[in-house]
């Protein structure tokens, strides 16, 4: 017996009503991330991969089947969904979503002082490469700087599992590239868990294990 997986999810099903009809998104989909894998999940736009991340993330919930953290059942309450999410989740979106009236170094400060993280935010902002750009604002930076910034505001919790949402979606193909070459060298080295939701086939280079997202089953594919 290995160690347990760090998260699980079991026959989720997940539907959205779009006025009269109903929209099935997730049709039982089922996976186990271990710890310190890096996860891939491919697949096209309205397949569902951002339902999935926010079922995994705790901001959305399914309407049947488990999610397993660690062990345990993740809870539906809105208490335990903001206490997980806090503890142990670290989000990357496509559109970075950094707070445009705070500089660099103030996006990623606010989240260190809310977690109280033991990682200074001068050491976060260096090992993505931003430290001399602490003082500029987000408009200021192009759209990779952004995304760098953001992985930074995302691993300054050292949070189990990081979520990233079509990271370099985005981005034009080599600072896209770039992004997710950095997002793998972080995470090998601080054997961060990671699971990146994307249709761009260049994380394939990056991932552990690759799944499909389709008609709404994972499967997983062959590397
Ligand atoms: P992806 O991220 O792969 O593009 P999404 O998870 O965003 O896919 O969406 C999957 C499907 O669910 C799409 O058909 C989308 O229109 C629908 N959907 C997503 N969120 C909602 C919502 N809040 N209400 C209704 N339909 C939704
Ligand atoms: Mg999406």
């Amino acid at each position: 017996m290995g160690e347990k997986p760090l998260i699980e999810i079991r026959d989720i099903i997940k539907n959205y009503k779009d006025g009269e009809a109903t929209v099935e998104v997730l049709k039982g989909s089922s996976f186990t991330v271990n710890k310190g894998e890096i996860i891939a999940v491919l697949g096209p736009s309205g397949s569902g991969k951002t339902t999935l991340l926010n079922i995994l993330g705790g901001i959305d919930c399914p309407d049947e089947g488990e999610v397993i953290f660690d062990g345990n059942l993740l809870s539906w309450d809105y208490k335990s969904l903001v206490e997980y999410r806090k503890n142990n989740v670290g989000f990357v979106f496509q559109q970075y979503a950094l707070v445009s009236d705070l500089s660099v170094y103030q996006n990623v400060e606010i989240v260190r002082r809310l977690v109280s993280s033991p990682i200074t935010t001068e050491s976060m902002l260096e090992s993505v490469g931003m430290l001399h750009k602490r003082k500029s604002m987000p408009w200021q930076l192009s759209g990779g700087e952004q995304q760098r910034v953001a992985l930074a505001r995302a691993l300054i919790k050292k949070p189990a599992l990081l979520l990233c949402d079509e990271p370099t979606g985005a981005l034009d193909a080599s600072s896209g590239a770039k992004i997710m070459s950095l997002i793998s060298d972080l995470a090998r080295k601080i054997k961060q868990t990671a699971i990146i939701v994307t249709h761009d086939i260049a994380v394939c280079r990056i991932a552990d294990r690759i799944f499909r997202l389709e008609d709404g089953i994972l499967t997983e594919q062959a590397k």
